[in-house]
């Protein structure tokens, strides 16, 4: 598995809209691999591949919950939580389905680096995918991974996070982008 460069914000490659994936096969099950290890690499919970440079409608998914800490003889045992790695992956994915409702949630975005906001998207979701060995998957998806999900989803798009905020806190992360390119190519 190889770690590829993530491309960052404002690179036009990211407005790009992917394309559909016509088959997953080994060549895709590889990127896929290789999308993985790059977002926990990163580290990251989502990764769509325009933001390594390919424009394929594909996805990986990692909420990585902490899981609970190990009792050992009614002490909990030292060492933190336990990381529960559950990798999920996305090819074509769609919406079918959006809830009425709508939850907010402080997103980042690995090509948007350290920079955050508050977005305002549908709570719940029913999505259809394929996933990584080309199975039609369909399900109802809520909370971090229903939020995760349309993020990626965006990218597919070639829409970023902070498209959906206000035009004022849009173009202080723009501005700041700028200045942290600029920064990068005087260094
Ligand atoms: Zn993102």
């Amino acid at each position: 598995m190889t770690i590829l460069p993530i491309i960052e914000a404002p690179d036009p490659r990211l407005r790009v809209v992917s394309e559909p994936v016509a088959a997953v096969d080994d060549a895709l099950r590889a990127l896929m691999d290789d999308m993985l290890a790059t977002m926990y690499d990163a580290p990251g919970i989502g990764l769509a591949a325009i933001q390594v440079g390919v424009a394929k409608r594909v996805l990986v998914i990692d909420l990585q919950r902490r899981g609970e800490p190990v009792e050992d003889g009614g002490s909990v045992e030292d060492g933190g939580p336990v990381e529960v790695r559950e990798p999920r992956y996305f090819v074509n994915p769609e919406i079918v389905w959006e809830s009425d409702e709508d939850g907010v949630y402080n997103e980042g975005c690995l090509s948007v680096p350290e920079l955050y906001g508050d977005v305002m998207r549908p709570q719940r979701i029913r999505a259809k995918w394929l996933d990584y060995n080309g199975k039609a998957c369909e399900e109802e998806l809520d909370g971090l991974m229903a939020t995760c999900l349309q993020h990626e989803m965006d990218h597919l798009e070639g829409i970023l996070f902070f498209d959906h905020l206000s035009k004022l806190k849009r173009d202080m992360i723009v501005k700041k982008l700028t200045k942290a390119k600029r920064g990068k190519i005087a260094a």
